[in-house]
């Protein structure tokens, strides 16, 4: 017997799986990848977490498809933010039942807990992820099983739901009682989680699209730097330190040109390619502001290929008025 988790690398998910494995079944943790993870890379403690209970990680890229398919358009609407919950937990689950044949797998679980989060995990939410992804009782919840009907794995006798719980709420005393039964090490996840609850990055996300179609190769470079929209249109991004700097350039496509100071030391930019001559000569100026220079000289900027001769400004508030209101 083998069952698909949705594995998100937090607690209840690693939890869920655990009560699972430890009914003899073996459990694949999928992990769906779609593109708004935090900066931080969680593969490491994702790993972890399946090493540590005994499950095989496997990492799917549906960024493409979570652009396109929803995103912009979710049935149920968006949480706090531009965060689209009900929708995304439908859709992950709706992949996971269509990879069930292909890997074996009689059913799927999840972490979720009844009613520890405000949008998804309502009881009437978890009910309308089951009808989205149309995984009727295929679909276990561990944590939160026996404040739940019985699933075709309970009814089958597949799965004991004497051994499962029924967790309900915020309070994770439940799940930290049982982390430290078990000796699971490390479980906090590192870094924050998905950038679409963080309102900061849902109001860039939303002023991208008020200029541009956004695309999965967009994403990188919306998760750092300063970003400031120039009076003819043109995105601008300049980084604030090093981990910026590398991160801006590594995240650079087509779409952008890269900002360097030519004869100082100072933060990597980009600008939208097709940026008009006056937004680059703004941009060119901005970049060198933040850079180790002094208003009275002047320094060279290369924006792709063309050189740009500026001075900078003599204080970093002329550049507010450009930042995207986050
Ligand atoms: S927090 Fe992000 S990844 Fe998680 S369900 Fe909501 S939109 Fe999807």
């Amino acid at each position: 017997m083998k069952a698909i988790a949705l594995f998100s690398g937090g607690l209840d998910s690693t939890l869920a799986m655990k009560l699972i494995i430890d009914q003899g079944i073996d459990v694949i943790a999928l992990n769906l990848d779609i593109g708004f993870g935090s900066t931080k890379s969680r593969k490491a403690h994702m790993q972890n977490m399946c090493d540590q209970v005994g499950a095989e990680l496997r990492i799917l890229d549906i960024k493409d498809q979570y652009l396109k398919d929803i995103l912009f358009d979710p049935k149920y609407g968006y949480g706090k933010n531009l965060n689209p919950c009900i929708d995304c937990h439908g859709n992950m689950f709706r992949i996971a039942r269509d990879l069930m044949e292909e890997w074996g797998a009689s059913f799927l679980i999840s972490g979720e807990v009844v009613g520890q989060r405000p949008m998804s995990q309502r009881r009437e939410a978890l009910d309308l992820v089951t009808n989205l992804s149309e995984t009727q009782d295929l679909l276990l919840r561990p944590m939160s099983a026996k404040v739940l009907p019985p699933t075709l794995p309970e009814r089958e006798g597949w799965v004991d739901r004497e051994k499962l719980l029924g967790i309900t709420g915020r309070n994770r005393e439940t799940q930290l009682k049982m982390a430290e039964a078990i000796g699971l090490k490390d479980f906090e996840k590192p870094g924050g989680g998905c950038l679409l609850t963080d309102e900061n990055f849902s109001n860039k996300l939303r002023e991208f699209i008020k200029y541009d179609t956004l695309e999965v190769s967009d994403i990188g470079l919306l998760k750092y730097g300063r970003h400031l929209r120039l009076p003819d249109g043109a995105k601008l991004v300049i980084g604030r330190h090093k981990e910026d700097n590398e991160m801006i350039e590594a995240a650079l496509t087509p779409k952008y040109l890269k900002i360097r100071l030519l004869d100082t030391t100072g933060p990597v930019g980009a600008i939208r390619a097709g940026a008009t001559k006056s937004d680059k000569e703004l941009a060119a100026k901005l970049t060198a502001t933040y850079g180790k220079s002094r208003p009275e000289e002047s320094y060279k900027v290369a924006i792709g290929d063309e050189i740009f001769t500026v001075t900078p400004y003599d204080s970093k508030e002329p550049a507010k008025k450009y930042f995207i209101n986050t």
